[in-house]
């Protein structure tokens, strides 16, 4: 796979083939096939079997590949399965460090599914890099971060990291998903392995899962696609599409969402019923800095904490723009209530210490009318 040439923005609406070469269709076909003939004995089209390999899922890879200035990608049915498959290039004993603040199924894979085989995960805040450094022991295999992250957008320095995983020989896996390789390129960043849930912002349009591994050699992108085709949580050839049909207008989603969620979280600041507010583009949030010198910028997703509790059910009743649904990243504004939805396998300990509270609310900022979301929010945030 070719050194990106052109700019993101034609990337990702051309795609990687430039639609179809026999026959011209500026639209990627759908080969809608679970099997391919073969010629001859011994001779193969390049396809077998669309487990093991379908083009419309090669060329949502290969286009996701060069936007992530990657070596290859593999495409999954969702996030976690990427995740999952990511998990099985270990092996019992091997310890993984995790960032604590994380998407909860995140947290439940490692905490409750593989650590029955024996992987161990320490969930540390790795925005701190002293933390990061002494949870690291001799089975120490790979660092996992969110970054900004799910759901108090706590910014990891994903250039440090990757320092402390060259020198201590360690993966290096970041979860890209709320910044999209529009806004952050952690692989020139130095990680190994880029995930992405393209059911969020890459998909764009709340109706398709997909998930995404993106790698940066050839080493591991082979490991991965046995394990891939093993395990056979792959995209199906229409969910490909859907997700190259989003793809297109990635960067135009991205920037119209982040200048909406910008007034949002101005707004949400000077209100009186909010005690605090989470989101990386304002220069007092914790990251501020971090997420700066790292990205392009703060993408649309904002966490916010209200003084009362009491008024969260009448809030998640009476919205009418936003949506009171879990998911992010699309077109439509979404509201969430992490305490018992995205994060609620996560223990009452945890939660309490990072601030997944009664009282916390996540917002994905739509691209609807920036009038109409803050009319929507003014309505259950005023008197
Ligand atoms: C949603 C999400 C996932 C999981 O993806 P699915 O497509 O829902 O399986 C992983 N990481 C992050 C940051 C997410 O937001």
């Amino acid at each position: 796979m070719s050194k990106q040439q052109l700019d993101f923005e034609t990337i990702s609406v051309r795609g990687f083939s430039k639609g179809d070469k026999v026959t011209g269709a500026i639209s990627y076909p759908i080969y809608q096939t679970a099997t391919f003939k073969h010629p001859e004995l011994n001779k193969s089209t390049g396809y077998d079997y669309s487990r093991t390999n379908n083009p419309t899922r090669e060329e949502v890879e290969n286009t996701l590949s060069l936007l992530e200035d990657g070596t290859g990608a593999l495409a999954f049915s969702t996030g976690v399965a990427a995740i999952s498959a990511c998990i099985h290039l270990f092996k019992p004993n091997d310890h993984i460090i995790i960032s604590e603040d994380l998407y909860g199924g995140t947290y439940r894979l490692f905490n409750d599914i593989y650590s029955v085989f024996g992987i161990k995960a320490s969930f540390v805040d790795t925005s701190n890099l002293e933390e990061v450094k002494s949870a690291i022991n001799k089975n120490t295999r790979c660092i996992f971060i969110e970054t900004p992250s799910n759901p108090l957008m706590r910014v990891s320095d994903i250039k440090e990291i990757s320092e402390i995983c060259k020198k201590y020989n360690l993966l290096f896996i970041v979860d890209n998903t709320f910044l999209t390789p529009y806004l952050q390129k952690p692989i020139s960043l130095g990680a190994d392995i880029v995930i992405h849930s393209g059911t969020k912002f890459l998909g764009g349009h709340n109706d398709v899962l997909a998930g995404f591994l993106v790698v940066n050699n050839l080493e591991i992108y082979n490991k991965l696609k046995i394990i891939q085709n093993s395990i056979g949580a792959t995209l199906s050839a229409f969910d490909s599409w859907l997700i190259l049909r989003g793809l297109k207008t990635l960067s135009i989603r991205v920037k119209k969402a982040q200048e909406n969620a910008i007034e949002v979280a101005k707004y949400l600041k000077e209100n009186s019923k909010i005690e605090n507010i989470y989101y990386v583009g304002l220069e007092d949030n914790l990251g501020y800095e971090v997420n700066l010198k790292q990205s392009k910028g703060f993408g649309s997703m904002i966490s916010f904490r209200v003084k009362d509790k009491n008024i969260i059910p009448k809030i998640l009743k009476d919205l009418k723009v936003i949506s009171f649904a879990e998911s992010l990243g699309g077109v439509e504004s979404l509201i969430t209530y992490p305490f018992t939805q995205t994060h609620v396998d996560m223990p009452n300990k945890l939660k309490e210490k990072l601030g997944v509270d009664e009282r916390l609310l996540r917002l994905s900022v739509g691209i609807e009318s920036i009038r109409d979301i803050l009319n929507d929010l003014k309505s259950v945030l005023e008197d």
